[in-house]
């Protein structure tokens, strides 16, 4: 066989055996699951940024032009069945990465027509995720995420609202948004972390993505999180990321997303690989995969094919990913024994 057909195969078969991988996603936006064309800003002169040729997804300078679009398409979903339907395709794309459940985050102040009617909203996105299940065997949980920037009243109210609607498809409190804009909040949100976890919630927070390391520390010891959406700037605090490995405290990284909007100058430069081989738990994420034209496995290969990860990383990888989810014990049991099989390991 030629070289380049040899090596054609060998990476094809690869993303087969990552496809095939049994994995979590556990750090995935529903406002980055609604596809562009769906609410009419697939057009450059409408939607206000280009986009890639290639995969179709548009291309933001940063973080904070890339959320002013996320406000302007999730803005544009009105109708249920728009959500059903996200939520639908969700499960869908998930069950052809090989993964088993998936931890979706969803933040209240990015969908202005459902403000008023959080039950509805959760309601039309249950409907979605349960057709999703049946139909691909994928189980969902959600995450109510507060935004970093918002006045306290509103974050309070909104955790005023999950705590006495308790839907049971809402299992975890989270926090995001752009840290740069918003400073040090830690101490303005520890009490509503204290909340939620005292009701049995889960918590996960964004931090080091536009915070440096200390906004990685902060969200580890003030808001006592159980994980870290992103993290990545740790790396530049090596006592932090000793703590980070000695706590076992996982981090649930999104290659495509940090290089996409500018965190990092490529691939090659990204550091979850420093913070792997120093101990961290890491998990591989797409963030916001319909706008960064991205997908789990294609995250897992690239980083195998960068950084000369072999089959025990990715199934470690996979490991974090399946145990740091926010999925019921049972359901999280038997994705670690789908693993164990497809490794060829005995219980
Ligand atoms: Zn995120």
């Amino acid at each position: 066989m030629p070289v380049d057909a040899e090596r054609l195969s060998a990476s094809t078969r690869q993303a087969s055996w990552v496809r095939r991988l049994p994995k979590a996603e556990v750090h995935l936006h529903l406002e980055g699951c609604v596809p562009p064309a769906a609410v009419g800003l697939d057009d450059p002169a409408r939607a206000g940024v280009t986009f890639d040729p290639g995969t179709g997804a548009p291309r933001f300078r940063d973080l904070a032009e890339f959320l002013g679009f996320l406000d302007r398409a999730c803005a544009l979903v009105t109708e249920g069945t728009q959500l059903e339907h996200i939520a639908y395709e969700i499960t869908r794309r998930a069950a052809s990465n090989g993964v088993g459940h998936t931890d979706v985050i969803f933040n209240p102040t990015h969908w202005p027509a459902w403000r008023t009617d959080l039950d509805g909203f959760v309601e039309r996105l249950d409907h979605g995720f349960e057709a999703g299940e049946a139909d691909h065997g994928v189980t969902t949980a959600l995450c109510l995420s507060l935004t970093r920037t918002q006045p306290a009243a509103d974050s309070a109210a909104l955790v005023d609202w999950l705590l006495e609607a308790r839907p049971d498809r809402v299992v975890g409190l989270s926090v995001d948004g752009n840290e740069a804009a918003a400073g040090r909040t830690g101490q303005r949100f520890a009490p509503l972390f204290t909340r939620a976890r005292s009701a049995g919630l889960h918590t996960c927070a964004h931090a080091g993505e536009s915070s440096g390391p200390e906004g990685v520390r902060d969200a580890v010891e003030l808001l006592h999180v159980e994980r870290v959406d992103h993290g990545i700037r740790a790396v530049e605090d090596p006592a932090l990321v000793a703590k980070l490995a000695a706590e076992a405290v996982p981090l649930d990284v999104c290659p495509t997303s940090n290089v996409r909007l500018g965190v990092v100058s490529s691939l090659a430069a990204h550091p979850v690989e420093q913070l792997r081989a120093a101990g961290v738990r890491v998990s591989l994420n797409t963030d916001d995969p319909l706008l960064f034209g991205s997908s789990v496995v294609g995250e897992y290969v690239q980083c195998a094919r960068t950084f000369g990860w072999d089959r025990s990383i990715l199934g470690a990888v996979a490991r974090v990913s399946i145990e740091s989810s926010f999925a019921t014990r049972e359901r999280r049991r038997e994705l670690l024994c789908d693993l164990d099989d497809h490794l060829g390991l005995a219980r």
